[in-house]
């Protein structure tokens, strides 16, 4: 952790953290990321959809993400962050924030850019959670291609399921929509018999695996099986705001239980002075392109406030006479 002030520090190594420190990086901003390594795709396998990359496995997206900001100067750091807070400011009135981690390392930074991601509460099925990122999978443009053809299986959790029933449709021409209680009208239910969607209504009790740990299938309440290879759900994403209450961003709840993010404005700008937000943290259905664009765009906007600021304090020293800085 370097001494003294840095421009900006970056909560959450992610997409978005790390294309944002890129871009301070290589303006010749101090930078610190302090990352928990816990990123939203870790399970799978690999990640699709991202031109260039895909196929890459998420892990080593990271790698060479964090070797990247490394190379400019950038600073990562492996660390929990459990406290960051605005502190008092400078002498010139500059912003100032104080940051700390769970194992007492500090820093101080002029602009904070949060990009912690989210996490994905899965409905309470009894053996669902165990295949998340495997055999249960939320998003047909990241794992759909992978099990195109294959029995699908869509656990409702709202009416909006539909949508993703009709998506996963695309893929395959075995599917199953498990309404679970959800409302389903008679006109979204020929929708779905007209594409060959079978629906089933009687509550679903648990997901069961195979001998190799697999998914297996579905156990019905009244003790049918229902045999699948793959589930699709819909999670309710929730912004990890672990260690940032300080801060005081403002929250926005999402309608039909979609879920809680940190409210944002052009370029991941908040109604707190100096703090940006970016990636999942702020814009629940980003994909890794999508997250790491707004990463950058933070990444530059902060660094224009910035050179603004700098201007500022120079045009005051000038005027009183001091040499300017370097
Ligand atoms: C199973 C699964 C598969 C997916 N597959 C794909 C895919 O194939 N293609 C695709 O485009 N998208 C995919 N996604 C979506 C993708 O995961 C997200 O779009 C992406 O991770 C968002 O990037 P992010 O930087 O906002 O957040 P993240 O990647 O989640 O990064 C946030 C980082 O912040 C850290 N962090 C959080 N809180 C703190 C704290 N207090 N202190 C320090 N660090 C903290 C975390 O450890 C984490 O490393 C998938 C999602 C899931 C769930």
């Amino acid at each position: 952790m370097p001494d003294g002030t840095v421009d900006v520090v970056v909560i959450g190594g992610g997409a978005a953290g790390l294309n944002g420190a890129l871009m301070l990086a290589r303006s010749r901003r101090s930078v610190v990321v302090i990352d928990s390594g816990t990123p939203r795709n870790a399970p799978a396998d690999a990640m699709h959809g991202f031109i260039v990359l895909d196929g890459t496995p998420p892990l080593e997206i990271l790698r060479r993400g964090r070797e990247q900001v490394r190379r400019y100067g950038g600073h990562v750091v492996l660390g929990e962050v459990a406290s960051a807070e605005p502190a008092a400011p400078s002498a010139d009135g500059d912003l100032r924030f104080g940051i700390a981690l769970t194992d007492g390392r500090q820093v101080t930074a002029r602009r904070v850019l949060v990009a912690t991601g989210l996490r994905d509460v899965l409905p309470e099925v009894p053996g669902l959670a165990r295949h998340w990122g495997q055999g249960v999978v939320h998003c047909p443009y990241c794992h759909g291609w992978e099990v195109r053809d294959a029995p699908i299986g869509v656990l409702a959790t709202g009416p909006a399921s539909v949508h993703q029933a009709l998506l996963f449709r695309q893929l395959t021409e075995d599917l199953v929509y498990f309404t679970r209680g959800t409302a389903l009208d008679e006109d979204t239910r020929a929708r779905c018999a007209a594409r060959g969607i079978r629906t089933v209504d009687t509550p679903v009790r648990e997901v069961t695996s195979d001998e190799d740990g697999g998914l297996a299938g579905v156990r019905l309440a009244d003790g049918r099986f229902v045999a699948r290879r793959v589930l699709a759900v819909a999670t309710r994403m929730q912004a990890r705001t672990e260690g940032l209450a300080g801060l005081r961003l403002p929250m926005e709840e999402l309608p039909d239980g979609m879920g809680r993010r940190f409210a944002s404005g052009p370029a991941g700008a908040t109604e707190v002075p100096g703090v940006w937000v970016a990636g999942n943290a702020t814009e629940l259905t980003a994909q890794v392109g999508a997250s790491a664009a707004a990463g950058a765009l933070a990444g530059a906007h902060i660094n224009a406030l910035l050179v603004a600021a700098d201007t500022d304090a120079a045009l005051a020293a000038a005027a009183r006479g001091e040499a300017p800085a370097s």
